[in-house]
C-alpha cells in the first residue's frame, strides 16, 4: 500500500531529501559561522540573517518540520497539479525562517497554531518524483 519512496526522486533536490526512515524529509540549511543562524534554502547567496557570505561547506541537514503559524484552506488550485481544496500554511522551519507549505490533512479543524509539523514525502502526479507536504508531527511517527 505504501509506495517505496526511495525509488523516487525529490522534486526540489536542493531543498530536501528522504530521511533515513524512508518517509519523512530532511531539509538542507546553511549554518552561518558569524551569527549561528540557519538559512533556507541552503543555496541562498549569503546568510539571510546577517548577510555573511556562505558556501556549500556550511550546509547542514536537519529533520524537516517546524511550528505551524497560520493556515488557510484554498478552494482553487493555485498551480497546475495542485489539489483543491487543500490547506496551505506558514511554517517556522528554523529560528526566524518561515516557509509556506501544503499541509496534508483533510480538514483544518485538525490544526491549530503552534502545533508541531513534520515534513513528509508525498508521491507526485508526475512520474518518479515526490514532493514535500507537512503533517501533524504525531502522525508522522510510525
Ligand atoms: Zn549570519
Amino acid at each position: 500500500m505504501t509506495p517505496d519512496l526511495s525509488t523516487l526522486k525529490p522534486q526540489r533536490p536542493s531543498l530536501y531529501r528522504l530521511a533515513a526512515d524512508g518517509h519523512s524529509l530532511d531539509f538542507f540549511f546553511t549554518h552561518c559561522p558569524a551569527c549561528q543562524g540557519l538559512s533556507f534554502p541552503a543555496n541562498a547567496p549569503g546568510c539571510m540573517h546577517c548577510g555573511h557570505p556562505t558556501d556549500a561547506a556550511m550546509q547542514v541537514v536537519r529533520p524537516g518540520g517546524g511550528t505551524l503559524l497560520e493556515y488557510v484552506t484554498l478552494h482553487v488550485a493555485l498551480v497546475p497539479g495542485m489539489q483543491a481544496p487543500s490547506i496551505a500554511g506558514d511554517i517556522r522551519i528554523a529560528e526566524q525562517v518561515v516557509e509556506e507549505g501544503v499541509i496534508a490533512v483533510d480538514d483544518e479543524s485538525r490544526l491549530q497554531p503552534g502545533m508541531a509539523l513534520r515534513a513528509v514525502a508525498v508521491p507526485s502526479a508526475s512520474a518518479g518524483t515526490y514532493g514535500c507536504q507537512f503533517v501533524p508531527a504525531q502522525e508522522a511517527m510510525r
